[in-house]
């Protein structure tokens, strides 16, 4: 038995069946939210959240991991009022997303490693954003851009947070470059245990080679961005995720779509247009019937919803 901290409070992790362990309620530049809040309306942004929220709850889903951080526009308030909305619980996250995946703030890049270790354990043992709502995992990011000082930096901070805390790790990476080896090189290099390390985003990619890698240095994958075909078409994911669970891998693969009930990035039409299958429910639509026609057992399904993001975010 282990407890984790939720937006319900400490919950233990065994209570909880099907989870989601990467969708996002809002996915935002904060900077520009704080500069002209009149572009801002939030209270389409809590009834979206709610409704996908709710749309999930349908399909059986009791928790969700929400990896927002610095750069996402993570907003502890939003998450609650949604908890408190619909009942179910959200794991929130510490870390720094960086942006354009390649620079930090000012701030943290004339200061120490230990200055960005110390706000991430600010967030896992005190609270975030003057609640008492902890984070239960780290996030940093490495994408196409690589390891700039500044993503090592990142790495190391979040590395050095979890031999503090305990607390497991999520990377964004960016599989066309094979980040993911090295984010959790560093990891190690700093002492933590592969078993806390979920490779986010692992699911952009067929190359069994390097998803076998992974696997093998002791990361937990994110299959966790279905319904984004700009990313990586569908019939490839799946084909990938049938052979890896044939291969026996379920129990190391987590399931999800990084949907964002809200996104600012593009404007709303694009974002349809873009990816119009795009929801919290997407693989329960759509890719688990897919899942089961190709030969993987409702046993690996649910390990996958179940299981696997239970050992990675209580390890
Ligand atoms: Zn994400």
């Amino acid at each position: 038995m282990s407890a984790i901290p939720t937006t319900a409070g400490p919950r233990e992790l065994d209570d909880f069946g099907r989870i989601l362990v990467h969708e996002h309620l809002l996915t935002a530049h904060e900077g520009i939210r704080f500069q002209w809040p009149h572009l801002v309306d939030a209270r389409a942004e809590l009834d979206a959240a709610v409704a996908q929220v709710r749309a999930a709850q349908a399909q059986g889903v009791e928790l969700i991991c929400d990896p927002a951080v610095l750069d996402l526009a993570r907003d502890v308030r939003l998450n609650i009022a949604v908890t408190e909305a619909t009942g179910l619980p959200l794991v929130m996250a510490t870390g720094i997303y960086g942006q354009h995946y390649t620079f930090l703030p000012h701030y943290f890049q004339t200061r120490e490693v230990s200055a960005m270790v110390d706000c991430f354990v600010h967030d896992l043992e005190v609270g975030i954003q003057g609640t008492d709502v902890r984070a239960g995992f780290l996030k940093c990011a490495a994408d196409e851009p690589g390891f700039t000082d500044d993503v090592e930096k990142v790495h190391r901070a979040v590395a050095q947070a979890s031999l503090r805390t305990g607390a497991p790790i999520m990377a964004h990476s960016h599989p066309a470059t094979r980040t993911g080896l090295r984010s959790l090189e560093i990891f190690v290099e700093e002492g933590v245990d592969p078993a806390k390390v979920m490779i986010a985003h692992t699911g952009d990619t067929d190359d069994l080679d390097y998803i076998e890698a992974l696997l093998a240095g002791g990361a937990t994958i994110g299959m966790d961005r279905f319904g984004l075909d700009l990313f990586f078409p569908e019939d490839r994911r799946v084909a990938a995720l049938i052979e890896l669970c044939a291969r026996g891998h379920a129990g190391r693969m987590c399931l999800g779509q990084d949907h964002c009930a809200t996104i600012d990035w593009f404007p709303a039409d694009v974002v349809k247009q873009l990816a119009p299958d795009w929801s919290f429910t997407h693989i329960f639509e759509r890719v688990i019937p897919r899942l089961l026609n190709g030969g993987v057992t409702q046993e690996q399904v649910d390990e996958m919803l179940g299981a696997s993001v239970r050992r990675w975010l209580g390890a």
